[in-house]
């Protein structure tokens, strides 16, 4: 059984997939290609926002917006401390401070009550806090009515994490709509993953557009060789678009299945373990299915029962970012933000792809029952 499984969806794109990379090794526009355009057109029309400025990385599409900003050293970004490391390494990139905000027991997103607090604690530093980035994370969007009415009396910039909830909805409103930008990633693993990597940022704000579009190559004005700013070298790659594309194909399909899979799991697991919980109108992309054992032995112990019937688990997150030895110069200590503590001592994962075996979901599912 896997965590993961590409194999079985590369076998539904396999033949149009070789189609489109033949193509590109025709006619060798491997940097900027029409296919990286085609891209761009397809996913922005998807989520019904005005631009799409696909990039290099996930981390690229946050660091990139931040850059477009002008956030620097003195600046404060607002975070959650329960994410994957990148989403607040890039604030530290740019010379900025991290803010951590802790999260909501039941979702694991930044709660927004705690942002009033996250900004005197910038300012009693004497930082100006300039941005939040609220992540969705494993796929169900955040907050973000609350967050925006926040994020206006502040005057922060939001920039939407949405590298785990591509397809993910509150309402009829797609992810990588809810921030002022919003980025996502194309690694293999998330819901849309290329071969490589890849990432994607979307903004509705035609000068910020410009400004993120010349970051992503160098700098450069309309005339490639004149350098307006600094920027990156943080294209995406004509092939990785094309891949992306066949992959887009079947994605709308593929969320479908994913949540009919979390639904499955959601009505059969019994044991003693709390599962996700979606609040009303909210759908998510279901990058992981997560699940709290009641504590962090109970934890191991669930682990170690799915591993004896080979069924793959991992850990998102075990250590909250605040607590991370790369960020021990922010001066955070254990206690500071107590639900995230808590909630990475005792989350797993439990393998969640679009072509689950039911076979196999079952027996994932009476293992796990089985106190
Ligand atoms: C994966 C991920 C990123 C970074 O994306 P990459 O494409 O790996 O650079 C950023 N934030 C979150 C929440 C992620 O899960």
């Amino acid at each position: 059984m896997e965590f993961i499984d590409l194999k079985s969806q590369q076998k539904k794109i396999r033949k149009n997939l070789e189609k489109r990379l033949f193509k590109i090794l025709d006619h060798g526009r491997y940097i900027m290609g029409p296919e990286v355009f085609e891209l761009e057109e397809k996913l922005s029309n998807y989520v019904s926002v005005k631009h799409c400025i696909s990039c290099s990385s996930g981390t690229d599409a946050l660091l990139i917006p931040l850059m477009a900003k002008n956030i620097g050293s003195g600046d404060a970004v607002l975070t959650t401390p329960f994410t994957y490391f990148a989403t607040a390494e890039v604030i530290a990139l740019t010379g900025a401070t991290p803010i951590f905000i802790d999260i909501y027991k039941k979702t694991y997103n930044i709660d927004p009550d705690g942002i009033d607090k996250g900004v005197s604690i910038a300012l009693k530093k004497g930082l100006n806090p300039k941005a939040i980035i609220p992540v969705n994370l494993f796929g169900l969007p955040a907050r973000y009515r609350l967050i925006q009415e926040k994020a206006k009396k502040h005057n922060l910039t939001i920039i939407e994490d949405a590298a785990q909830s591509f397809g993910g909805k509150i309402g009829n409103k797609l992810s990588c709509s809810f921030g002022d930008v919003s980025s996502t990633s194309f690694f293999p693993a998330k819901p849309l993953g290329g071969y490589g990597d890849g990432g994607a940022i979307f903004t509705n704000n035609d000068d910020l557009a410009t400004i993120m579009r010349s970051i992503r190559s160098h700098g450069s004005g309309i005339d490639k060789y004149e350098n307006l700013r600094i920027g990156m070298n943080a294209r995406l790659d004509t092939i990785q678009a094309a891949i992306i594309l066949e992959k887009f194909s079947i994605f709308k399909n593929e969320i479908k299945l994913r949540n009919k899979i979390a639904q499955k799991y959601i009505k059969n697991i019994t044991g003693n373990v709390i599962k996700p919980f979606t609040p009303q109108n909210y759908l998510s992309s279901w990058a992981q299915f997560s699940i709290l054992a009641e504590n962090n032995k109970l934890r191991t112990l669930k682990i170690e029962m799915l591993k004896k019937e080979k069924i793959p688990t991992m850990i998102y997150y075990k250590t909250p970012l605040h607590l991370q030895p790369a960020f021990k110069g922010l001066g955070y200590s254990f206690g500071d933000l107590p639900i995230s503590e808590s909630v990475s001592n005792k989350i797993f994962s439990i393998p969640m792809h679009p072509y689950l075996d039911p076979i196999d979901q079952d027996k994932i599912i009476d293992t796990l029952n089985n106190e």
